[in-house]
């Protein structure tokens, strides 16, 4: 969900990321791939951010929640990975996650560019982080966007809520042509959960793929809380897909539960579901998000696709 703020800078100290605390152990999540017999995870949905914007973050999650928060936005939200860049990606590593993203996204105009800059050298240097892009509606949207597919990004996260645009503006008309012809795709926040925005919900991202129906999607966090109207974007549209960050969680089913009325549709959208974490930003272990996923019971074939098949076909991994 990961809202970006700008607000205060508060700097607070990483947290202990030994391999022998709970939320670090790596043995119960490897079990769950290695019983499915696959070589790891992919997660499509995870944060590596510039540290100055990644503690700009960490601080609005200290501020949500309780009766003296700023954000209603729910519970508190302390986050569980708060360890220093090189900590996270060794705690990552040691679950089996065999690829990952850095998910960045601007508020504002004039970052996306810098964000592009960051992440094509964060990957760069970590190869199992696949190279990460994103766009904001400005005049350079479809220059940049066609440079960052040049240049190898691999997959490009937005965020409606958190950039407050409609993402209808004649602005990003370029960038959804550019993304369509590529076949790059987009982890795309723009369901209305946990908070909504102007431009959230299934109806304005449907009228651009109404426009543009061969537009890639990753509907993050399966749309939440209007899952249903984004499982009928999957029906309507092939290269429409959906991330399970955060869904189907404790935390998530006491504020936001999936309809149990829709779960046989899960099924049917078998081959269009990627999991996702939103690590390291998470008030839970890695280990809940991904039990979160496995207690569906929709069978090992299901969780195979979800787990690794689906994202490897999707990102040529
Ligand atoms: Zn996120």
């Amino acid at each position: 969900m990961c809202d970006m703020p700008n607000r205060t800078f508060t700097d607070q100290p990483a947290t202990d990321s030994s391999p022998s605390l709970p939320q670090n152990d790596p043995e119960p999540v490897r079990r769950i791939w290695q019983n499915l017999g696959l070589p790891g995870l992919i997660d499509v949905h995870t944060h590596f951010l510039p540290e100055s914007v990644l503690r700009k973050v960490w601080a609005f999650f200290d501020q949500v929640g309780g009766p003296e928060s700023a954000y209603d936005i729910g519970p508190a939200w302390p986050i569980t990975y708060r360890y220093t860049e090189p900590e996270r990606l060794d705690t990552l590593r040691n679950f089996g996650v065999l690829a990952f993203t850095s998910m960045v996204y601007p508020h504002k105009a004039g970052m996306a560019r810098w964000l592009n800059e960051w992440s094509a050298g964060f990957s760069a240097q970590t190869p199992d982080c696949l190279s990460t892009a994103t766009y904001y509606p400005e005049p350079d949207a479809g220059a940049y966007v066609a440079e960052a597919i040049a240049g190898g990004a691999r997959i490009f996260k937005a965020h409606v809520q958190v950039g407050d645009y409609d993402p209808r503006d004649p602005l990003l008309d370029p960038v959804w042509g550019a993304l369509s012809d590529s076949g790059v795709p987009t982890v795309i926040h723009c369901g209305s959960g946990p908070a909504p925005g102007r431009f959230t919900g299934p109806g304005p991202i449907g009228e651009v793929l109404a426009r543009h129906p061969r537009l890639p999607l990753i509907i993050a966090h399966m749309g939440m809380p209007e899952y249903a109207d984004f499982l009928d974007l999957v029906d309507r549209y092939d290269r429409v897909h959906l991330d399970t960050t955060m869904a189907f969680t404790d935390f998530v089913e006491a504020m936001m539960p999936f309809p149990p009325d829709h779960r046989s549709r899960l099924v049917d959208a078998g081959d269009r579901i990627l999991f996702g974490s939103d690590y390291p930003n998470i008030p839970y272990s890695y280990l809940h998000a991904l039990e979160a996923v496995v207690k569906l019971d929709l069978g090992d074939d299901w969780l195979r696709l979800v787990l690794h098949d689906n994202a490897r076909a999707l990102l040529s991994i």
